[in-house]
């Protein structure tokens, strides 16, 4: 399985804008945001994506989601709303291929899932 940018920045090898971390979990900020607040929740271990999922990584996916709530209410977009996205695979525009669910919030968001093209 190729090493993802997603490892290196666990592993601290590279910088990255961290807005939380535990065991399990590292939650930055996203590199190039398309929202005022644009964070990247993923896993410690290795889940490539939803698609590879396995039963046993349950919990940790499930933590994944309640890191994103305590995320969005720490910075105040709870109130307002705010988007959680996942891609899975190439057709759905996934580009880093190490499982992680974008936060996105601080503005009113459109839906940006048009198709671009056939696989
Ligand atoms: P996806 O298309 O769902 O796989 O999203 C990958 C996301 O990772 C994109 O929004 C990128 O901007 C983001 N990204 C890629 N490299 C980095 C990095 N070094 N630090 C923070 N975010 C990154």
């Amino acid at each position: 399985m190729e090493e993802t940018i997603f490892q290196k920045i666990i592993r601290k090898e590279i910088p990255a804008d961290i807005v939380y971390e535990d065991t399990d979990i590292l939650a930055f900020k996203d590199v190039r945001p398309i929202a005022p607040v644009h964070i990247l929740i993923i896993p410690k271990k290795r889940i490539t994506s939803i698609a590879e999922m396995k039963d046993e990584d349950a919990a940790v996916v499930g933590k994944m989601f309640l890191v994103a709530r305590n995320i969005a209410r720490d910075l105040n977009i709870s109130e307002k709303g705010y988007k959680l996205l996942i891609r899975v695979g190439k057709g759905g525009g996934q580009e880093v291929n190490h499982l992680h669910v974008h936060l996105l919030g601080g503005a009113r968001l459109t839906e940006n899932i048009h198709p671009v093209g056939e696989e």
